[in-house]
């Protein structure tokens, strides 16, 4: 997926996580959790996390460790006990979250027991497909309707 994808994604859940948060957290909130939805692909040398962290994305399979199912666990985890804020890490939880889902619908695929297992979950689509803007312009059009409706 692209990045552009990936924030929409997080958008997305962002306007309906926003609905649970208490409004002088929101702002924050927000911002962490499409830093979640981009922190993945700090495992790829031309992302702009991995472009930012570029040694991770030199050490580490793309795709791999960063996109399992364990990582969704494990890194908000270290970014709780890291701010103790439980409001905050659920909020990266759910941009880290929706990033591997959203990966796991392309061709490409995701490892979700990576390294114990490399059995790869994928999809059908093709990053930076027609299809991909298509889906990009559908959640962003669904995030401002449940912004402004709901
Ligand atoms: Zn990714």
């Amino acid at each position: 997926m692209m990045f552009k994808t990936h924030m929409a994604a997080g958008l997305l859940v962002a306007v309906v996580a926003l609905n649970f948060v208490s409004p002088e957290k929101q702002l924050l909130f927000a911002f962490l959790l499409l830093i979640g939805a981009a922190f993945p692909d700090i495992d790829h040398p031309k992302s702009r996390m991995g472009q930012m962290f570029w040694p991770i994305a030199y050490l580490f399979e793309h795709r791999g460790f960063f996109h399992s199912f364990f990582a969704i666990v494990i890194f908000p985890v270290m970014f709780f006990l890291l701010s103790g804020s439980l409001v905050y890490s659920v909020g990266f939880l759910l941009g880290y979250a929706s990033h591997i889902f959203t990966d796991l619908l392309t061709t490409q695929g995701v490892m979700p027991f990576h390294p114990l297992l490399k059995f790869k979950l994928r999809g059908f689509m093709h990053t930076g497909a027609y299809y991909e803007y298509a889906l990009f312009f559908v959640l962003i059009a669904v995030s401002i309707f449940v912004l402004l409706v709901l």
